[in-house]
């Protein structure tokens, strides 16, 4: 197994040695992997000119997973568009064609109390929101902004293709058979016709998944029974633009951004992982970050990529046992649990291991 590592800027660095040092813990145990660093976001920037260089795209295209901290950072907010560290984001997902964002929104019940939701309305959550993430609006073309009668007009385009939208719908369908087999495919097909196709290609795809409930909901709709009623969910999928919504929003109802992990699959189940949450510069380099959401990545990893159940359940427990034990750190400490660093934290999960 090789595996490409881009810790990026902020925190990236600091949440990634944890990551490693758990996937380091679990070698041996019918698993090995090879682990080769490069740059990317920022730190790319300043050492090579670009976000995302070319050494980095090949260890990238050459390895079976990557596995990212995160980029940006107020320092590189003022570069051109095309210098900007998220733009070394976009260039790989695009490049290998991860059009499959899994974001998982679990609510850990030692943690119900960090939700800034009534314990009873989060307790026990456990979604999954399957995001398409390399179409829609923020791909469309054309693009710009133009001088139009006298004044400055800013445009994008909305579109899919059915293909893109049949090959998301499958992920999203056997995600939920994996599940509690309900998918609640979110669009609005009331305004938008691009919608329209994406209601029309789910309804048709459900005919393979007889085991799978379908439903549909508004994007307006489904942002309001989020926060009203966010058990009643499974997995939902939805495109690239509502999906960075509503996974952000999913993510605020488990308290804490530190404790989620993301994958971005392509056809062939090569994934990025990452932690949904960016480089937080404003802790960066004080050992404080939770390196949770990475590590959870990792697990993520074994398991969609490499097909290693075994180890990533492991890491899962070890995770769960840890915050059982109160270990917290700062994002989700509260008063009469253990606080500790980023580095205390991957102890306390290896040990847990
Ligand atoms: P952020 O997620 O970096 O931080 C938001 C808040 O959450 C901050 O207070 C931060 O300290 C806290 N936080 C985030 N991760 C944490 C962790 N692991 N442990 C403890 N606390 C944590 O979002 P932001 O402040 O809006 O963005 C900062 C930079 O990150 C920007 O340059 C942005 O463009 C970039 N960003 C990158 C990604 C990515 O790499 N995928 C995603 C979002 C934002």
């Amino acid at each position: 197994m090789k595996i490409c590592v881009l810790p990026g800027d902020g925190i990236g660095p600091e949440i990634m040695e944890q990551a490693l040092r758990v996937l380091d813990a679990l070698r041996g145990d019918g698993f090995s992997f090879e682990a080769e660093t490069a740059l990317i976001g920022g730190c790319a920037v300043d050492a090579t000119g670009t976000p995302y260089p070319e050494a980095t795209s090949k260890l990238a295209k050459s390895a079976d997973a990557i596995l990212l901290g995160a980029v940006g950072g107020p320092q590189w907010d003022n570069l051109p568009r095309e210098q900007r560290p998220e733009r070394g984001l976009l260039a790989i997902r695009k490049e290998l064609n991860l059009f499959a964002n899994l974001r998982p929104a679990i609510l850990y019940p030692e943690l119900a109390n960090a939700s800034t939701l009534k314990p009873e309305i989060v307790a026990g959550l456990d979604i999954l929101i399957v995001r398409e993430l390399t179409g829609d609006i923020y791909f469309g073309q054309p693009r710009g902004i133009r001088e139009e009668g006298g004044e400055r007009v800013g445009f994008n385009t909305m579109v899919y293709a059915e293909s893109e939208i049949r090959r998301i719908g499958k992920v999203a369908f056997e995600a939920a058979r994996k599940r509690g087999k309900r998918l609640c495919s979110v669009d609005k097909m009331n305004v938008l016709e691009c919608t329209q196709l994406w209601r029309d290609v789910m309804i048709e795809l459900s005919a393979d998944y007889p085991d799978v409930e379908l439903s549909h909901m508004l994007v307006d709709n489904a942002a309001m029974q989020l926060v009203r009623a966010p058990k009643q969910f499974d997995v939902m999928v939805t495109g690239n633009m509502f999906g960075d919504i509503l996974s952000d929003e999913a993510s605020m109802l488990t308290g804490s951004i530190g404790m989620l992990p993301s994958a971005s699959l392509d056809a062939n189940n090569k994934g990025l992982y990452e932690p949904s949450h960016g480089s937080a510069p404003d802790i960066a380099g004080k050992g404080v970050a939770n390196p949770l959401a990475t590590i959870l990545s990792a697990a993520m990893m074994l398991r969609y990529t490499f097909s290693l159940e075994a180890p990533a359940v492991r890491i899962e427990s070890a995770v769960k046992k840890v915050l059982a034990a109160g270990y917290r750190t700062g994002d989700i400490y509260e008063a009469g649990t253990h606080r500790v660093g980023t580095r205390e934290m991957g102890d306390a999960v290896i040990a847990a291991l």
